[in-house]
C-alpha cells in the first residue's frame, strides 16, 4: 500500500513538471499581468456597459495615440484585420490558456485621424512583428489607436480578457493589479534612459536615490510625459554627479538633496528585459545624476 502511494506521488510529481510546458492548459488561472499600455492611461470598469447589441466586452484604456501596447503575458499573437467594428485587432493567446483581445489599434500615419495607415506591422502592430509570432511578457506588440468603430473618437485600447479562451470577463481587477512598465523595447535591445523630475531622497550610504518621475526619454526614441511614478534607482560610487552647468560635484553632495528638488538621471545602457522594463533597481544602473547648483 505504502509502495503504491509513493508510485502515485511519483507520477503526480512527473505530471506537475510536464504541465507548464503544455500551452493552453484548460485548468490554469489568469496570471499576474503586465499592464498592456506604456505611458499615461485612464480607465474605469466599463465592462458590461450598454454598447449597441452587446454589453461592453472589455475595458477601454484611454491613452495617447500610438502609445506602445505590450504583451500582458507570454504567448502567441494572431493579427485580425477584417472586422469593421474592431478595426486593426490582435489576439494574444497567453501561455496560461487565457486569451486577450487588443482592439482599435492604430491606423493613422500621422498624429491626426488620417486613416491612411493599414493594419500592418509598423502601423497597427509592432515594427517587424509577424502574425503567429511568439512573444514574451512586456514585448511591444502594437500601437494604441482609433481604428474600426472608434474612428475619430478618442484613441483607446479596447482590451478583453477571456479565461481559458472562453467568455470575456471584466479585465478591471487584473488591470488594477498589473505591473506597469517604465518603458518597452524589443527583448535584448540595449536602451539607456533619461529620467526627469523631482528627487525624494538620496542615500549614498545605502546606495539609493528615489525620485518622482514625470518625464522619460529612451535612447530608442520613446518619449513619455505626464507620468506620475515613484522609482528608486541604485547609486554606485561611480555615478557621476553634476550640477546644472555640467560641472562635477562630489558624490556626497547627493546626500544634501532635499525633497522636491529637480533632478535628472541618465542610466547606463542596459539590455531590455522584463526587469529593466519594470524599472527594477537591480536592472537599471545610474550613470549620472544632475542636481541643482
Ligand atoms: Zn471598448
Amino acid at each position: 500500500m505504502k509502495r503504491k502511494l509513493s508510485k502515485t506521488a511519483l507520477v503526480l510529481a512527473a505530471l506537475s513538471v510536464v504541465a507548464p510546458l503544455s500551452s493552453g492548459s484548460a485548468t490554469r488561472a489568469v496570471p499576474g499581468l503586465i499592464f498592456p499600455v506604456v505611458g499615461p492611461v485612464s480607465y474605469i470598469n466599463d465592462f458590461g456597459a450598454p454598447r449597441g447589441r452587446l454589453p461592453h466586452q472589455g475595458n477601454d484604456l484611454m491613452g495617447i495615440k500610438k502609445s506602445t501596447v505590450v504583451a500582458v503575458e507570454a504567448g502567441k499573437v494572431t493579427f485580425w484585420t477584417h472586422s469593421a467594428s474592431a478595426g486593426c485587432m490582435l489576439y494574444l493567446h497567453g501561455n496560461s490558456g487565457t486569451m486577450y483581445e487588443y482592439i482599435h489599434l492604430n491606423n493613422d500615419r500621422t498624429m491626426k485621424n488620417d486613416n491612411r495607415g493599414k493594419c500592418v506591422a509598423g502601423t497597427a502592430y509592432a515594427k517587424g512583428l509577424k502574425d503567429g509570432a511568439h512573444v514574451v511578457a512586456g514585448q511591444p506588440i502594437g500601437f494604441l489607436g482609433d481604428s474600426g468603430d472608434a474612428n475619430g473618437i478618442a484613441s483607446h485600447l479596447h482590451f478583453e480578457l477571456h479565461p481559458r479562451g472562453g467568455n470575456a470577463v471584466s479585465p478591471y481587477p487584473y488591470l488594477k493589479r498589473a505591473r506597469i512598465l517604465l518603458f518597452a523595447a524589443d527583448p535584448g535591445d540595449r536602451v539607456s534612459l533619461t529620467l526627469k523630475r523631482t528627487s525624494l531622497a538620496a542615500d549614498t550610504g545605502a546606495g539609493t536615490l528615489s525620485m518622482r518621475l514625470t518625464d522619460l526619454v529612451a535612447s530608442t526614441g520613446l518619449h513619455l510625459e505626464k507620468l506620475s511614478r515613484k522609482i528608486t534607482l541604485a547609486l554606485s560610487p561611480d555615478t557621476l554627479v553634476l550640477d546644472e552647468l555640467g560641472n562635477h560635484v562630489p558624490f556626497e553632495n547627493l546626500d544634501g538633496l532635499s525633497d522636491g528638488e529637480p533632478v535628472q538621471i541618465e542610466t547606463t545602457s542596459v539590455p531590455t528585459t522584463l526587469a529593466s522594463e519594470l524599472g527594477s533597481s537591480l536592472a537599471l544602473t545610474t550613470f549620472s545624476v544632475t542636481i541643482p547648483s
